[in-house]
């Protein structure tokens, strides 16, 4: 059995207020979200991490990148820029196993992140 919240999510078993869907991404709105517009990108198959990925993946994650740029294209953030993260393993404070970009806009960011 799956446990994964965000397999959860991509079945319609948990709700989230999606704002893009093809038959291989979704992507929905962070539940807590850290910026005016905070965006969850990720492959509807489960995968863990970056960590896990090889060269089968690079057209996936290609996909996912440039559908956060046109997520953010939509949310009018292309004047004011925007962050993507891509948090990886326990260091970064990677919550949740399955690969997801953040888009971050709507506010100035900091940097270097804490
Ligand atoms: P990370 O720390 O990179 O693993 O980020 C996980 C993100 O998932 C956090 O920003 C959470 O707020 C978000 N999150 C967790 N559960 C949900 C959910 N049910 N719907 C939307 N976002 C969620
Ligand atoms: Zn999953």
């Amino acid at each position: 059995m799956n446990d994964c919240i965000f397999c959860k999510i991509v079945g319609r078993e948990i709700p989230a207020r999606v704002v893009y869907e093809d038959d291989v991404l979704l992507a929905f709105e962070d539940i807590r979200p850290q910026a005016p517009v905070h965006i969850l990108i990720i492959p509807k198959d489960h995968f863990a991490s970056l960590a896990e990925a090889s060269e089968k993946k690079s057209a996936l994650l290609g996909r996912l990148l440039l559908q956060a740029k046109d997520i953010a294209r939509l949310k009018n953030l292309e004047g004011t820029g925007y962050r993507i993260v891509l948090n990886t393993g326990r260091d970064s404070g990677q919550d949740v196993p399955h690969l997801h970009f953040h888009l971050l806009g709507g506010r100035k960011m900091t940097w270097p992140p804490g």
